[in-house]
């Protein structure tokens, strides 16, 4: 079972994160997670440049040390950087005292290439309470109302098109992957979502 479509129910419960944003212009809010990488993420900024459009990254620390080079190109294209843990951990499986010790470390890898972010995605979306009142201390929690599913293997690349523009709409705060196993998908599917969206006169913008 795929859920493209973050349920309102679920968004009402946690109002505090956010999971989307209407606009007056049709905006839609791309956020892609746990990069940089050089597989990826030069295909990514080349073609959002194309679009005149403004994305959010949710990097990974570890992804950073290894690319910093990459990172910076992100930084000067004008896009947004988030914070998404160091080690891409799961809040459900891991210690609460080693989880914020990571996402400080994520912190401190982005601050390290001159750049400040108060925003944080948790990887798989999975948070529990007690974190959820630590991190909002100094971090906006940042979830998504439609989820591309690029990094699922068995979803062909044209449904995860459809899937993508069917569940959006003004304000829609997306999430694609600039991970190894997004290739597939996201290198059929971004350029046509963006250029779908674009001539229905949305724009794209960063958080
Ligand atoms: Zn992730």
């Amino acid at each position: 079972m795929r859920y493209y479509k973050t349920p309102c129910s679920v968004q009402r419960i946690f109002s505090s994160f956010i999971w989307k944003k209407p606009q007056t212009i049709p905006t839609i809010y791309l956020t892609f997670d746990d990069g940089p990488i050089p597989k990826l993420t030069p295909f990514i900024i080349n073609l959002l440049a194309q679009y005149n459009a403004k994305a959010t990254f949710f990097c990974v620390g570890d992804n950073i040390r290894k690319h910093p080079e990459i990172f910076q190109n992100v930084i000067e294209q004008g896009h947004q950087i988030g914070n998404h843990t160091y080690n891409h951990l799961n809040a459900w499986k891991t210690d609460k005292k080693i989880y914020l010790e990571n996402i400080t470390l994520c912190k401190q890898e982005i601050e390290s290439q001159g750049v400040k972010s108060t925003l944080f995605r948790p990887p798989y979306g999975k948070l529990s309470f007690n974190l959820r009142k630590d991190i909002t201390k100094d971090h906006q929690i940042v979830m998504w109302d439609v989820l591309s599913y690029d990094f699922d293997q068995t979803l062909s690349p044209e449904n995860c098109l459809n899937c993508s523009i069917k569940y959006t709409q003004n304000g829609s705060l997306i999430v694609f992957h600039d991970n190894i196993k997004a290739t597939k998908n996201i290198e059929y599917a971004l350029p046509r979502y963006l250029e779908y969206f674009s001539e229905k006169g949305f724009v794209f913008e960063k958080l």
